[in-house]
């Protein structure tokens, strides 16, 4: 179908000259990403330096965020035709952290999804339950929200350029991660929501992949799931040790 996709996410960590130092040593260290797709998500600051030190590695560039408009008055943001400009594939969207600590909601995404496809880039759009939800027993209700709301008025064409990010709350940053059959179980769900709107065909393609302190000792068995076609990874992606055995499953 589609290579195990592993992409890095290095929230506010990282100068250009670290990032510049991490390319140097993790193309050191990998001699080629054989069969999977590597992307990295610098901090905006760094995306235009990468973007040159990445080029002819294979390893793809996303941001971390994006605004849903392409030029304006929108002081502090940035547009998918800037992240463009600076040799971005990707984009995260709907991180946990934005929605929680930013306070962005569904419709936002939704229009920041919108945009980013008009854009040619691709989205990677994050959904998943807090940990109150979840002993609550509304996990699959709030993915189900997330993934409804996100993709409202999105044709199968255009959802189909989205990559979504299961990464459950509770498992961001905290060393917990959800057990390979948790997330194996929602991911399945996720892929069912999915083929309820753009059918059975759509879901089947559709790349899910699971975010939630991945590392070298758990990424293997997260893989091994039928339902997980690459993983998101922060803290572990910071350092290229364990990055490139994560890389390297
Ligand atoms: C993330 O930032 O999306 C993430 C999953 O972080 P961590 O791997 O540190 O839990």
């Amino acid at each position: 179908m589609f290579p195990p996709l592993i992409v890095g996410n290095w929230k506010m960590y990282k100068t250009i000259t670290e990032g510049m130092d991490f390319v140097v040593r993790l193309r050191a260290r990998i001699k080629e990403t054989a069969g999977r797709k590597v992307v990295i998500a610098p901090p905006f600051t760094a995306l235009y330096a990468m973007a040159g030190a990445l080029k002819e590695t294979g390893i793809g560039l996303a941001a971390q965020n994006v605004w849903d408009r392409e030029a304006g008055a929108f002081t502090g943001e940035v547009s998918p035709r800037m992240l463009v400009d600076a040799g971005c594939q990707y984009v995260i969207v709907g991180h946990s952290e934005r929605r929680a600590l930013f306070g962005e909601g569904d419709a936002l995404i939704n229009r920041k999804l919108k945009a980013v496809i008009q854009s040619g880039l691709q989205p990677i759009l994050c959904i998943g339950e807090t940990l109150s939800e979840r002993e609550a027993g509304q996990t699959f209700a709030v993915v189900d929200r997330q993934i409804t709301e996100g993709l409202k008025d999105i044709s199968a064409a255009d959802a189909a350029r989205v990559v979504l990010a299961y990464e459950p709350v509770w498992a961001i940053g905290t060393g917990q991660t959800a057990s390979p059959e948790q997330a194996a179980a929602v991911h399945k769900h996720i892929r069912g929501v999915a083929g309820g709107v753009y059918g059975e065909e759509f879901s089947r393609q559709m790349p899910v992949i699971y975010g939630g302190s991945v590392n070298p000792a758990n990424i293997k068995a997260l893989m091994a799931q039928r339902d997980i076609n690459g993983v998101l990874v922060g803290g572990a992606s910071l350092d290229v040790e364990s990055f490139a055995q994560i890389v390297e499953f």
